[in-house]
């Protein structure tokens, strides 16, 4: 069996890699060149994502490559200290999440696959495909085809299978947020390394976390109307952190600043397949950026199909097997970072209840360890 997985960002090596343990061949194809680095400076592997690569045996190189981030402190833009709750629960062996460059993920997980023998096709956008019930193929935007037997969408919040698909899914909904940040070097912002801070300031939201090296890795939320793009973002960004009391707009003028994105996350879809066409990742559950999960979720998903694939009878049981075992988690986790995302964007009424609740809040999470289902989610093949 072959399967043809469009899109090379963090699922797709991941799930060629999963199928090809259980004996399935895959050929990646990806619409930009190698070197294309994707969104987002850096991100969150949480645990349970750390622990999903484990189970294809290619998490050493990450957690290498990443800063273990065990820990949250939340602060209001006033400088007060709301509370502290883990960045996810340690696996048994004592893993915690990690954060790491989004180009070294990238990198690692494309590398390992291709160390397994797998092909990636760069420059090759899919602009259509054909299921022909016995076999699916897919058109490319350079006038070329590849058939197989299944097609895995792999191709990210702003999916075309996904629209091939189902024409009437629904599009990516705005997060109300761009989000940009980047790490600035030798500038004396301390901090307890290992801690991710993050800031409710009064008009955007503020993170960051020290590395060892004394990096400070940062990033900012800004909550802004859709295509309300200035000219330069710096003097937005240190505008809206202002009257926050700690050094976020020092560091923003001080600091490269990579491209600010509008977030996006995707509303439940009523189809996830259909014939020998499956959609995964963030092209079938696209959450905000705020759960930290996104990248986590996209590698889960990929053990999971490739267990499916094993076990069910037929590619149709087995999509059918994998939207039952994934959709109620990662429905719920797009749940979870919207309401976090909202409360980011909280407007000045709102701002005071947060910060009054969030004691209790994280009070309640830090001591019922109430994340478990989001962090000690074990997938295996
Ligand atoms: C600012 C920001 C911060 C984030 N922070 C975190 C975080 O801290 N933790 C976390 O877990 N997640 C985070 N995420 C989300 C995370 O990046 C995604 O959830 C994850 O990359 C999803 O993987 P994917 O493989 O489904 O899609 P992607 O990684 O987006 O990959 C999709 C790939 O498909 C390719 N493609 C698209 N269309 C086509 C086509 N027609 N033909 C061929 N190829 C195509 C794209 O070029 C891309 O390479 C963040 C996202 C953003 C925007």
């Amino acid at each position: 069996m072959k399967a043809l997985v469009i899109g090379c960002g963090i699922g797709g090596p991941a799930i060629a890699m999963a199928l090809r343990e259980v004996g399935v061949d895959a050929e990646i194809f990806e619409a930009y060149g190698a070197s294309a680095d994707g969104v987002g400076a850096f991100l969150n592997v949480a645990s349970n994502g750390l622990d999903a690569l484990r189970a294809l045996d290619a998490h050493r190189e990450v957690l290498r490559a990443g800063i273990p981030t065990p820990d949250l402190v939340m602060w209001s833009g006033t400088g007060k200290r709301l509370g502290a709750v883990s960045n996810g629960l340690a696996l048994d062996d004592g893993t915690v999440s990690h954060t790491i460059l989004r180009a070294d993920l990238h990198r690692i997980v494309r590398e390992e696959a291709v160390r397994r023998g797998i092909t990636i096709s760069y420059g090759r956008r899919m602009v259509s495909f054909e299921d022909t019930g016995d076999r699916v193929t897919a058109r490319f935007e350079d006038g070329g085809e590849a058939t197989g037997d299944l097609l895995i969408a792999a191709d990210g919040v702003h999916s075309r299978t996904r629209r091939l698909l189902d024409p009437t899914a629904p599009e990516p909904r705005y997060a109300g947020l761009y989000s940009g940040g980047g790490i600035v070097r030798d500038q004396d912002f301390t901090g307890e390394p290992g801690v991710y801070h993050l800031v409710f300031g009064k008009r955007a939201f503020f993170g960051y976390t020290v590395a060892e090296s004394g990096e400070t890795w940062w990033f900012a939320n800004l909550p802004r109307e859709l295509g309300d793009v200035p000219a330069d973002w710096r003097p937005v960004l240190a505008e809206a952190f202002e009257s926050d009391a700690n050094f976020s707009a020092d560091l923003v003028r001080r600091a490269e600043l990579g491209p600010m994105l509008p977030i996006h996350d995707l509303p439940p879809l009523p189809t996830w397949h259909r014939g020998r066409v499956l959609l995964t990742g963030d092209a079938a559950h696209a959450t905000s950026p705020s759960s930290g999960q996104g990248a986590s979720l996209a590698i889960e998903d990929a053990v999971v199909l490739a267990r499916c694939l094993r076990d069910a009878g037929d590619h149709r049981a087995a999509f059918r097997l994998f939207e039952s075992e994934r959709r109620g988690r990662v429905e719920r986790v797009v749940a979870y970072a919207r309401t976090i995302s909202n409360s980011k964007a909280a407007g000045p009424v709102a701002r005071v209840f947060r910060d009054a609740l969030m004691p209790y809040f994280l009070k309640r999470s830090a001591s019922q360890e109430s994340l478990a289902w989001m962090y000690r989610h074990q997938v295996s093949l």
